[in-house]
């Protein structure tokens, strides 16, 4: 028996990186899964990797009419939705406040605050039609305390983790939990493009970086998806408006 037999999950931002983890470790743990992303051709690769128990569906999840389609393709496909996870984020404009620019401003927020908004609204009519369910936001570190950087994204993860509390309250009395991830540090793509843009030694800023976490290392996307793995599971059934922090002690300080 997997912990997640019989489930069906839907990852947004699913063809790498945190998403890509997830999608496999979901249906190692026994439940089918939907894989939203937009790069197709990774996004269908990895599907196929995983048999078939995984479709891939393009959304971009700033946008509510492929959102939409996107959830209605998997519940389709599989039947039923048991678990969302809001995982599509990007990092944006790493300038100080004063000189962004509202485009710059409102593109992540786009993403990372109304992406997961389409999410949830249009995936709960079918977690209701399933009993209940859980909902797993990917907040961050940054969604708890503040660093001198990419402002418009600390402002999007802050609003990530109390949107999961408001939601929680909502849709308690359906069974559906909505519970937040706050990663430290993890080596995907996203982290990897930011310490390209920062210059300089790469190995040197991989490790620089690393040392901020007390275990003087980052995390790897896994380590991720076995909070996401638990939180989608029923031994996660008392948990709910919680914030799993997974960050190798970067905000013990
Ligand atoms: P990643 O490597 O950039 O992967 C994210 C995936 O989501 C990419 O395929 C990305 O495509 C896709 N995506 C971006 N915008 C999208 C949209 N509008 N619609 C659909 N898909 C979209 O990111 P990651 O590092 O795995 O991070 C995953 C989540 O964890 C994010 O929410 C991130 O903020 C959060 N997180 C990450 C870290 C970390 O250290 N890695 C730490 C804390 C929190 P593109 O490549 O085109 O953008």
């Amino acid at each position: 028996m997997g912990r997640l037999d019989g489930k069906v999950a839907l990852v947004t931002g699913g063809a790498v990186g945190i998403g890509a983890a997830c999608a496999a470790r979901l249906v190692e743990a026994g439940a089918r899964v939907a894989i939203v992303d937009l790069h197709d051709e990774i996004g269908r690769q990895l599907a196929g990797q995983l048999g078939g128990r995984a479709h891939y569906f393009h959304a971009d999840v700033a946008v509510e009419t492929e959102v939409a389609a996107a959830i209605a393709g998997a519940v389709a496909a599989f039947g039923r939705l048991d678990v969302l996870v809001n995982n599509a984020g990007i990092a944006g404009a790493n300038k100080p406040t004063h000189e962004l620019t509202e485009a710059e401003w409102d593109r992540v927020q786009a993403v990372n605050v109304k992406g997961v908004f389409f999410c949830t609204k249009h995936a709960i009519a079918p977690l209701r039609a399933a009993g209940g369910g859980s909902i797993i936001n990917l907040s961050s570190i940054y969604g708890l305390v503040g660093a001198p950087d990419v402002p418009p994204y600390h402002a999007s993860k802050g609003a990530v983790r109390l949107m999961s509390k408001t939601d929680a309250l909502l849709y308690a009395a359906d069974r559906i939990r909505v519970n937040s991830i706050h990663p430290g540090f993890i080596w995907t793509p996203m982290v990897e493009q930011h310490i390209a843009s920062l210059g300089g030694d790469p190995q040197q800023q991989r490790r620089e970086i690393g040392a901020l976490h007390p275990l003087g290392h980052m995390g790897e996307a896994d380590d991720i998806a076995w909070g996401v793995v638990y939180l989608a599971s029923d031994e996660a059934k008392f948990l709910t408006g919680s914030e799993l922090v997974i960050d190798g002690g970067y905000s013990c300080r």
